[in-house]
């Protein structure tokens, strides 16, 4: 008999869970807070690493459909001093497609199997949208209990929680929960960059272009379409806004705008244009939960991604979470039908800990150094990485 399986959560590691176990032909349902795919803005560019998103693909026979999508020229990266002297340029090789990037939203069409039309296609995923999970209940007779947000309960076998920071499944296996790094950061974008803002567009160039000055960093990101994503990070208590107003979402933009601009002051003109020229202002504080978190295994639950490993936004968490996701929907795909699932999760777990707890320690080793009072670290950082 086939387990009873619930993803929480559709993003980067819940939909790749669904998406091999898909493959393999085992049934999974989806179970998404969003009320449907475009409900929100799907978020910036993701580079994915051979060896971690890529390897996810791989197991989900997406590779080459995500090759044909991905901007390997999004991996060209430029350091900028504050003045504007450019300290460092880094362009990818031809046949570079170690970390190509792809839109969030291409990732997310790719995985849900949107608009696609094969014969080898199993279908698209079950996915239940607008099903906001808020609490799950190990243990009871009937498995594992699922409690929604408009009151409806399922139950089944395994609840696996890729509900991502705030996750609701986390409660049922540790009281641990997030706390704030220090460092936050806003983020606004400038759209059709090319025609509206030729200037900027050979700033950023291809991909991105970064500037450190002391505890303080300004980074643009080219999407696709001509989007740019720009990300102002600085340390400051939680509260530093109260004088724009107690949540900055509903902070008048040209506030924000001028209260930017007085922390970047002294900047070259073009690298401030970055935030003159940005429309709406979202901030975003970096949360971590501790290095090496673990908890004690339960039985029919378990965690991927940032349920399970929320760490600094360096360019790693999207690649774990899938690669949590594709490794546990093929441990259980390929398990003998007689096996135990429980323990199949329980074997999954500790090689999921292991991965996450060095990456956990390079980020906020790397987090530390690239938001430091020494902007010379932050650049040590890509001389290290960079080949
Ligand atoms: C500014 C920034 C830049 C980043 N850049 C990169 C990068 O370049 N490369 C990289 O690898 N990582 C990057 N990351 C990290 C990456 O975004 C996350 O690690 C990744 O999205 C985690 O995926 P996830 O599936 O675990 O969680 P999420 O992406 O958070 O997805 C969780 C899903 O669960 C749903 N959900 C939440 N609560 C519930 C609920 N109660 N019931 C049902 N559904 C629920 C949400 O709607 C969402 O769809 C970046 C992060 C930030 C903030």
């Amino acid at each position: 008999m086939r387990h009873r399986i619930a993803v929480v959560g559709g993003g980067p590691a819940g939909l790749t869970f669904a998406r091999v176990l898909h493959r393999h032909g085992h049934p999974v349902t989806v179970l998404e807070r969003d009320p449907g795919p475009d409900a929100r803005p799907p978020g910036g560019t993701l580079d994915l690493h051979e060896k971690l998103g890529q390897l996810a693909l791989g197991k989900a026979g997406l590779l080459a459909e995500f090759q044909a999508l991905a901007r390997p020229e999004g991996q060209a990266m430029r350091i900028l001093d504050p003045d504007g002297t450019v300290l460092r340029h880094w362009l990818p090789g031809p046949d570079d497609l170690a970390n190509p990037e792809i839109d969030r939203g291409q990732l997310r069409d790719l995985l849900l199997g949107r608009d696609r039309d094969s014969e080898h296609d199993p279908g698209p995923l079950d996915v239940r949208w607008g099903r906001g999970v808020t609490r799950v209940v190990p243990g009871t007779r009937d498995g594992v209990l699922v409690e929604f947000e408009d009151g409806r309960q399922e139950t089944y076998d395994l609840v696996v929680g890729a509900d991502g920071a705030w996750s609701r499944v986390r409660p049922a296996l540790t009281p641990v929960a997030p706390h704030y790094t220090g460092v936050t950061s806003i983020e606004t974008s400038l759209d059709d960059v090319d025609t509206r803002h030729p200037d900027l567009a050979r700033l950023i160039g291809d991909g991105s272009v970064a500037v450190y000055g002391a505890n303080r960093s300004l980074v643009a990101q080219r999407n696709s379409g001509g989007h740019v994503k720009v990300y102002s990070k600085f340390r400051a208590p939680l509260d530093w806004h109260t004088d724009l107003g107690p949540d900055l979402a509903d902070a008048d933009p040209e506030a924000v705008r001028s209260s930017l601009l007085a922390l970047f002051d002294g900047w070259s003109a073009p690298v401030l244009d970055l935030l003159r020229r940005g429309t709406t202002f979202a901030h975003r504080p970096f949360y971590v939960l501790p290095v090496s978190h673990t908890w004690t295994h339960v039985p029919g639950v378990t965690l991927l991604g940032d349920a399970a490993h929320l760490m600094p936004p360096l360019g790693v968490g999207a690649n774990l979470a899938m690669l949590d996701g594709a490794e546990l929907a093929e441990s259980i795909a390929t398990a003998p039908a007689t096996g135990d699932l429980d323990e199949t999760v329980r074997a999954f777990e500790e090689r999921m800990w292991a991965r996450s707890g060095k990456w956990a320690e390079i980020t906020t080793a790397g987090l530390e150094r690239l938001v430091s009072p020494d902007p010379a670290e932050a650049i040590a950082v890509f001389d290290e990485v960079q080949p």
